[in-house]
């Protein structure tokens, strides 16, 4: 769990705010008919049985399913909405509540708030991060992940095994160089041609002198030379018996775009700040969700509250599988500037 003065602050803030947020949301119950009635917003439904289509007028008090008027086949008004198959709307109501008044949490601080597992948690917010994706692009410019590679830290699906979580992006940037048309392959940021190409030809597998020696064609000197200088500027680690590999932290990615603003990078640093400060770090596929959740917790201009729930009841069904599937383009989207919230707004 994040320990920064920020994180403690929001976690104060959630304790005092939740008898609040209870009893404004009230029982499981409440909380279900709150999410159906949302969902009813439009009044209609038409029978989901193609042979039928009947246009049905959705009951009041809503109910989950009911019998459609012409065919008597039951409708499911969550069918392949975001709250299809959901058993508890309430852990899912409450997190929307504290999302929307810029609390900041981890999934274990939400777990131990609400009392359901980190996983349920971590589900709901990638979920509501996903439905939220589609609002983001209006608002957001694109960064590559080159610029957020530091709060990248935690072992995801897709990081190769026996390797640390940041080969997860240069896996990903190898895979996608030929195909992505925003890459460039251009000249490393200050390193000199033999720099470039001795790095290169480095992996997370450990190349001995002879190997890259006859990898990069360079003279013994040149090669020697170059290794020593990647070696002081971070990029690589020499390992026992003069083996040399990418270093774990390696400031410079494979990697580069045609822009490399400073203006992006400001961007992308203050989302590498948030994300330590409130999570210490992440996995590189989710880069993309958690700036979707910070944007939410942060912009209280367009996230108002009831405006997540509406979000959600508007949403099409997102898959647990579609969640864990889910990667972050090289490219990805940030909002550069919030709304913030005033003070009155997060009493
Ligand atoms: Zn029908």
């Amino acid at each position: 769990m994040a320990n920064t003065e920020r994180s403690k602050a929001n976690w104060f803030m959630a304790k005092k705010l939740l008898p609040r947020i209870h009893a404004k949301l009230g029982t499981e119950a409440d909380c279900k008919q709150r999410a159906l009635t949302a969902i009813a917003s439009q009044s209609e439904i038409y029978c989901q049985r193609s042979e039928c289509g009947h246009k049905n007028a959705i009951p009041v008090p809503v109910v989950r399913a009911f019998k459609c008027e012409k065919c008597r086949k039951e409708i499911s008004l969550t069918a392949k909405t975001y709250f299809h198959g959901v058993q508890k709307f309430k852990p899912r109501l409450i997190i929307m509540e504290l999302q929307e008044r810029g609390i900041t949490l981890s999934a274990n601080q939400l777990s131990k708030l609400i009392g359901v597992s980190t996983d349920t948690i971590s589900k709901a917010l990638k979920s509501i991060a996903i439905a939220a994706l589609m609002e983001i692009e209006t608002e957001a410019i694109s960064i590559p992940t080159a610029f957020c590679t530091n709060a990248v830290g935690r072992r995801t699906n897709r990081t190769p095994s026996n390797e640390p979580p940041i080969a997860e992006e240069f896996d990903y940037q190898r895979q996608m160089q030929p195909s992505s048309p925003n890459i460039n392959k251009v000249t490393l940021p200050g390193l000199t041609k033999e720099e470039e190409l001795v790095f290169t030809k480095l992996s997370k597998h450990p190349m001995s002198f002879d190997e890259l020696f006859e990898a990069t064609k360079l003279g013994a000197s040149s090669l020697g030379a170059s290794l020593m200088t990647l070696e002081l500027k971070g990029c690589l680690e020499r390992r026992v018996g003069d083996q040399f590999v990418i270093a774990e932290s390696s400031p410079i990615s494979i990697t580069l775009y045609e822009y490399d603003s400073e203006h992006e990078k400001s961007i992308g640093q203050t989302l590498v700040n948030s994300i330590k400060d409130f999570f210490q770090s992440i996995g590189r596929k989710n880069l993309q969700l958690y700036s979707v959740l910070d944007w939410i917790n942060n912009d209280k201009k367009r996230w108002t509250q009831g405006s997540l729930l509406k979000l959600c009841a508007s949403s099409r069904q997102i898959t647990y599988e579609e969640i864990l599937e889910y990667v972050t383009p090289l490219a990805f989207f940030v909002v550069p500037k919030f709304n913030p919230p005033k003070k009155e707004e997060l009493a």
